[in-house]
């Protein structure tokens, strides 16, 4: 499972720069795709060598309105899923109570906390960080978020104390041979929606049964089962399977373990309600989802008990609401009832599939040529850009690197085009494809 990291400090210390510096990646993901709200308090980092989830908190202070009392809860709720608590203070204010109690308060946590002095640019490390070693937290890391120093030395500061967040991407590493692999699903969306109810549907009765025993594997995140011959491990981190009560549903969901869920994941089902609609929610979910790259499957679920009239405004409701995640197949379903349910792993498959196929060189440069013929790349400066070949360099999502001259001038457009191309032609479906330029001199 991917570590969680809470990013905890009294407000205006620079928490929200600092989340969006290590989550840029997400920015330009989210940038792509219009109608996708981004959610600024969960964060997929993908560094090179530091991978991990991050939660913002807002910030903690001793008022007592209700603002402040919402981020408290906010904050409890971070420190207590998270692995490492960075503690973030401002160098320039220098060390204030408030960070004293803040202090204070974590350290009777119990989990590791690396002191993080923000705003420094212009000043020597260590006169900004002697004031703080008062607090006893260690040695503190100097940065300033909003020029970029010192944010490599904290990554490496974050791997060293979570050594388990570098084998990244599971999925990477997994043998070559997918005959005797198995897909690994993760079911999310916001509560009551109906996971659980899906979720046994298609684990089967008898195995909730087994699985809800006492003493037996109650907390089993990993759950094998076989459909039609093929091996699917259901990956059920945020307890979607042992809930019984809407209420439990309500407490018991976490945008965390949907997120460890998800980066767990080959393909992720996402679950929403017809007879809600696309809310907000559902936009941060798919948004996170997107980011992780993931192949996915969407259930539109509670299908049964809609007029006619009400079912087509969904549908269309669905298609405006999620534009960005058109290349992932739509199924109408009732959990309750089981219509539609059944077809729903036939994608699951059909999108692993795809998202861990292997393409040869020759047959992705001779797409590249057919793209390029029916569509060619536009002037830069009165030169065009040259592609000349295309090689896969990942899988889950596939990866298409092309190389060729100026290829880092690509606009945005053309990229899309050339994604949608690979993805049509090569009939990846359920997967995002991700293309990506290299120039070679
Ligand atoms: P938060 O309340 O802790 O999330 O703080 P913000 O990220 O909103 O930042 C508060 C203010 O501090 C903003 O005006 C930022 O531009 C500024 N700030 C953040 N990081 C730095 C930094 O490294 N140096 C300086 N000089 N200002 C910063
Ligand atoms: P979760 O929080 O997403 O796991 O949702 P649950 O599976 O606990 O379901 C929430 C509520 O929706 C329960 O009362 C279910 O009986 C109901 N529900 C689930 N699936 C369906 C469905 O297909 N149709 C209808 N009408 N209700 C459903």
């Amino acid at each position: 499972m991917k570590s969680v990291i809470a990013l905890l400090g009294r407000p205006n210390v620079g928490k929200s720069t600092l989340f969006n510096r290590l989550t840029r990646s997400r920015d330009a993901l989210v940038a792509d795709h219009a109608g996708l709200t981004r959610d600024r308090i969960y964060g997929h980092v993908r560094d090179d060598n530091a991978q991990f989830i991050l939660i913002d908190t807002g910030g903690l202070t001793n008022e007592t309105d209700s603002m402040s009392e919402l981020m408290r809860k906010q904050a409890a709720l971070a420190i207590d899923e998270a692995d490492l608590m960075v503690f973030l203070v401002d160098g320039r204010a220098g060390l204030l109570p408030a960070d004293e109690e803040i202090a204070r308060l974590l350290r009777n946590v119990g989990k590791p906390v690396l002191l993080v002095i923000n705003k420094s640019e212009g000043e020597q490390r260590e006169l900004v960080a002697a004031e703080f070693y008062s607090m006893g937290l260690g040695e503190p890391v100097v940065i300033s978020a909003t020029q970029g120093r010192g944010i490599d030395r904290l990554l490496n500061h974050i791997t060293n104390i979570l050594p388990e967040t570098l084998p990244e991407l599971i999925v990477e590493s997994e043998p070559d041979e997918e005959e005797d692999s198995t897909i690994r699903l993760a079911i999310v969306g916001r509560p009551n929606v109906g996971k659980s109810t899906l979720v046994n549907r298609l684990l089967g009765e008898e195995r909730v049964v087994a699985f809800d025993a006492p003493g037996t594997t109650r907390d089993s995140i990993y759950i094998p089962f076989e459909k039609d011959g093929t091996q699917y491990t259901f990956i059920d981190t945020a307890g979607v399977r042992r809930r019984s009560k809407v209420s439990e549903a309500l407490e018991k969901f976490s945008v965390v373990k949907t997120l460890q869920a998800v980066e767990a994941a080959n393909v992720v089902m996402l679950v929403v309600d017809a007879q809600e609609g696309i809310v907000d929610q559902d936009l941060h979910l798919a948004g996170l989802i997107i980011e992780s790259g993931r192949a996915v499957v969407i259930a539109v679920n509670k299908w049964d008990g809609l007029e006619k009239q009400e079912r087509e405004w969904v549908a269309s409701n669905i298609e405006r609401r999620l534009p960005f995640l058109t290349f992932a197949k739509t199924h109408f379903i009732s959990a309750l009832h089981g219509s539609g349910v059944g077809l729903l792993l036939k994608s699951v498959k059909q999108a692993y599939q795809a998202a861990l196929t292997k393409i040869p060189t020759s047959r992705l440069t001779r797409v590249l040529e057919d793209a390029i013929a029916d569509h060619p790349p536009p002037l830069v400066n009165g030169r065009r850009i040259k592609y000349r070949f295309a090689h896969l360099g990942g899988k889950n999502p596939p990866r298409v690197i092309i190389h060729g001259n100026q290829t880092e001038a690509t606009p945005q457009s053309y990229r899309r085009y050339l994604e949608n191309y690979f993805r049509t032609t090569l009939k990846l479906h359920g997967t995002p494809v991700m293309v990506e330029f290299k120039t070679s001199e």
